[in-house]
């Protein structure tokens, strides 16, 4: 039979157990093992059977059970006191109120596609989303006053399956919001709150708005799929970067600008306070600046309206934004037709459309001018920006040098902060209380992770052969079911309750299978392969997952290539593909790997966060030097797979890097691991050097590539100064704002006429010598600029062949005397400080207290130019 209708019945727990309520719906529990203990130990068979969703075991208890729950004295103890602690915790202050001083922001809004948080809300892909998740889980740690806006997919992200030839299959199964931990927001009269957006053809795109509690941070997540929408408008949440590009583009639209519209709808229904910063996770919340624009521009009563230029001016200050992909085609790019077409619709009624195009183009050298680019928009809308490794900042300074012309690539205003992974979101709990202190809020982190040196070797290796034991035997488990969906029966196999082994040395591999994560680099050379996995003494043993986009047919045909080889009889005992993977396996999968392997296509890995969750657990990275293990290793904390970047081609390059692998494992990794020095403790074979290796990673890799040290990097780089701007900027109803704006148009208009007209050097010897000191003469035009409004520097160092200067240093020179009709001289010494070959020259910049970087404008007037 086929229901009609469909309704959720809400539990209602009796009064002396009635907080179990309050603890499933923050979502707190996830990273708060005591919490998840007790929803456990309700029923750990209904635990399993809802796969570890409190909201999910609750509504499955029957009418007796929870009679007898309530009945139960401990119980109802251990409910209070769990209870306790979770207010304690949402209401004490933690590291930013004791820390931080009044410059801090008040409420900081953070814009994500995707939040992976828990798999009971399974609203992500891969590492944006899990990184997205990490940084709430952590702000609430901390006490930063984060909120998430993001969006409330349907059918979150793909399940993932296997045909029986190894081919990927997905399915969207569809969730219901009623049955997730998730609150609507509703208006003061009970009606849910709503965000409405025009679109073309007189049409209205509405949203709904939950909320998530991820510990003290509030996620908002809009959503769609209302019965004011028509069935077009419905389907725009529906899942995770599904659809083609126009549909895209209103998820996009809704996120920025809806999102931004519902969290002052949660400010006017709440009281929380309004945002200070606005901090855009990758370019697809970029239109969030733009709503922010419109708001200033039509302020309502009592406020003076800015203008375009103004209102710019006021948002980039209080903006940050974070570029994720070191690939042009990773970038979201639009057509600009299309993007013009929905805001002639109205979204922004007092931005003119031609400046919210203008915004997104693609004005460098290689750009195409009928495409809208959403990094472009992002880095436009930001006074503030970065990326996510100290090398992906460098790779991004490269990639957006263009809109930067006439500065050095390592001039380009992005900065890095590193990414992190919430420590206790992804380590086992075993190694917590084996190696960790207890998280005291202000403790000096590295002391912490100090404690593993205490730990004796032959305790920290019976916890690493129990983290490996049990993925071997999840993963027996997962490739039967696996095996079955794939067609086989349960004669056929017998064999996968004896697949892995847990003493054999085991290497992780997963992750999402664009093309430059190669997958397959591990078969480039399967023979070689075989041999290290079969190898009598030395073994080893591989688990494999990863997702490819429904769209990429090249990733699935890697993944069917891998399948291939794992389904070999020969083999497969070895090693093996496990379908769908996801925040659920990935945290039985980190911790039981002993090595965890990533061979990316150098340098287009922006950060990885992987490596990082299977270092906090006591695993050896084993990397190509890309993302944040080129800042990382040490020598001592794994090894460095090497590249052979610069001109080979690409199959070259597979054919030396995966030949580096195979030589890696069988010569440094595999004996170190059996360890056959002959190391004894306790009459079992211990591998003392492992060991100290995996000491060593855990006491130094944990405190940096813990999501604390990454937030605490946002406070003090990003959102502190951002905050600072901001609030200068907004003063006396935005009066800096309006003076900054002035000025930079000022600036704008008069560049075309400065010019460096002559530069001269009094006190070059014949024979110039380290320590001379010489006197620059700048002879510069400004037109109607005055000295005050730009710097005058001097760049010095070593020259290439071709003139270039690098190991540059600069220095200001200071103007000294007024020429009259818009020239002035600039004068100032310089001192040389190096042999060889040294070269020198001047340009001019614009220079003001509102600028946080001196290349923010891209203006520059060079010498040579
Ligand atoms: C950590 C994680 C990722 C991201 O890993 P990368 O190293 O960035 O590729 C993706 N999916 C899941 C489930 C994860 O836990």
């Amino acid at each position: 039979m086929k229901a009609i209708r469909r309704f959720t019945v809400r539990t209602v727990l009796p009064e002396s157990i009635a907080p179990l309520g309050r603890l499933a719906r923050n979502l707190r529990w996830s990273w708060h093992k005591p919490t998840e203990d007790l929803f456990t130990q309700l029923s750990p068979r209904a635990w399993e059977a809802v796969h570890g969703d409190p909201v999910k075991l609750l509504g499955s208890l029957t009418r007796e059970e929870i009679q007898q729950l309530a009945q139960d004295p401990d119980l109802v103890a251990r409910v209070r006191e769990l209870d306790a602690d979770l207010q304690t915790y949402l209401h004490e202050p933690h590291w930013y109120q004791r820390t931080q001083g009044p410059d801090a922001p008040a409420a900081i809004a953070y814009f994500s596609a995707e939040y992976g948080i828990t798999s009971a809300l399974p609203q992500y892909s891969g590492g944006l989303g899990i990184l997205a998740g990490d940084h709430l889980k952590t702000a609430s740690d901390m006490g930063i006053p984060v909120l998430g806006v993001g969006l409330f997919y349907q059918a979150g992200y793909f399940k993932q399956s296997l045909s029986r030839d190894g081919w990927q299959q997905e399915t969207y199964p569809v969730l219901d919001p009623d049955e997730l931990p998730l609150t609507l927001l509703r208006e003061a009269d009970g009606t849910p709150a709503r965000v409405r957006l025009p679109l073309p053809d007189g049409r209205t795109l509405a949203a709904q708005i939950w909320r998530a509690d991820v510990g003290r941070v509030p996620l908002l997540l809009l959503d769609s799929n209302i019965p004011d929408n028509d069935d077009a408008a419905r389907t725009v949440t529906d899942r995770l970067y599904g659809g083609g590009s126009d549909h895209r583009l209103q998820q996009e639209l809704l996120l920025g600008m809806g999102g931004t519209r519902a969290l002052r709808i949660h400010s006017r229904l709440t009281g929380a306070p309004a945002p200070e910063v606005f901090h855009c996770n990758e370019g697809h919340a970029g239109f969030l600046g733009i709503e922010r624009v419109q708001e200033l521009m039509n302020p309502g009563a009592g406020r003076q309206p800015m203008t375009w230029d103004e209102a710019l001016t006021a948002v980039r200050a209080a903006t940050v934004f974070t570029t994720h992909t070191p690939v042009p085609a990773g970038i979201d790019r639009f057509e600009r037709a299309q993007v013009e077409h929905y805001f002639r619709a109205g979204l922004t009624p007092d931005v003119p459309v031609d400046r919210v195009l203008e915004l997104g183009a693609e004005t460098c050298p290689d750009g195409d001018p009928g495409k809208f680019n959403m990094a472009v928009m992002g880095l436009r809308l930001a006074q503030r920006a970065n990326g996510v490794a100290k090398l992906h900042g460098s790779v991004s300074r490269s990639m957006f040098q263009g809109l930067w012309q006439g500065f050095d690539a390592d001039e380009v205003p992005i900065t890095s902060v590193t990414n992190g992974v919430h420590v206790p979101s992804w380590i086992d709990p075993l190694v917590w209380d084996l190696a960790v202190e207890p998280e005291e809020n202000d403790a000096e982190p590295a002391a912490r992770w100090r404690k593993v040196y205490d730990v004796p070797d032959t305790e920290l290796w019976a916890a690493r052969r129990g983290l490996r034991e049990r993925l071997v035997l999840d993963v027996r488990e997962r490739l039967r079911a696996s095996w079955k969906k794939r067609g086989a029966t349960d004669a056929e196999l017998g064999w996968t309750a004896s697949v892995l082994d847990p003493d054999v040395l085991t290497i992780g591999f997963a992750r999402r299978v664009p093309t430059y994560k190669r997958l397959t680099l591990m078969l480039r050379d399967p023979e070689r392969l075989k041999r290290r996995l079969l190898d009598p003494r030395r073994p080893v043993q591989l688990v494999v997952a990863g997702k490819s986009h429904p769209a990429d047919e090249m990733g699935k045909r890697m993944i069917q290539d891998l399948v291939r080889f794992t389904d070999d009889p020969e083999v497969r005992h070895r090693i093996v593909f496990l379908p769908n993977y996801d925040i659920a396996m990935a945290r039985v999968l980190f911790p039981g790997c002993d090595v965890w392997l990533n061979n990316p296509l150098r340098p287009l890995e922006a950060c990885g966060t992987s490596g990082m969750k299977a270092a906090i657990n006591g695993g050896l990275n084993l990397s190509v030097l890309d993302g944040w293990w080129d800042e990382m290793y040490d020598g001592q904390n794994g090894w460095a797979i090497p590249t052979a970047d610069g001109k080979a081609s690409t199959d070259e390059r597979d054919d030396v890097e995966a030949a580096a692998l195979y030589e890696l494992l069988e010569h440094h990794v595999a004996p170190r691991f059996y360890g056959e020095s002959g190391d004894t403790a306790g009459g079992e074979p211990v591998p003392h050097q492992w060991l100290a290796m995996v000491r060593h990673t855990l006491a130094t890799l944990g405190p940096r590539v813990s999501s604390r040290r990454m937030l605490t990097d946002y406070v003090q780089q990003l959102y502190i100064p951002a905050c600072v701007s901001g609030r200068r900027a907004a003063a006396e109803d935005g009066a800096a704002a309006r003076a900054t704006a002035h000025w930079i148009e000022r600036v704008r208009r008069a560049w075309p006429e400065v010019h460096v007209e002559h530069v001269d050097a009094q006190g070059v010897h014949q024979e110039p010598q380290i320590g001379d000191e010489l006197r620059v003469n700048a002879y510069v035009r400004l037109g109607t600029l005055s000295p005050e409004d730009v710097t005058v520097q001097v760049g010095y160092g070593r020259v290439s062949e071709s003139d270039h200067l690098h190991e540059r240093s600069s220095a200001e020179l200071a103007p000294a005397q007024d020429l009259g009709e818009g020239r002035h001289l600039f004068s100032g010494p310089l001192t040389i400080d190096r042999s060889g070959p040294f070269g020198y020259t001047v340009r001019v910049l614009p220079c003001s207290s509102e600028l946080a970087d001196p290349a923010e404008l891209a203006l520059v007037r060079n010498a040579a130019d």
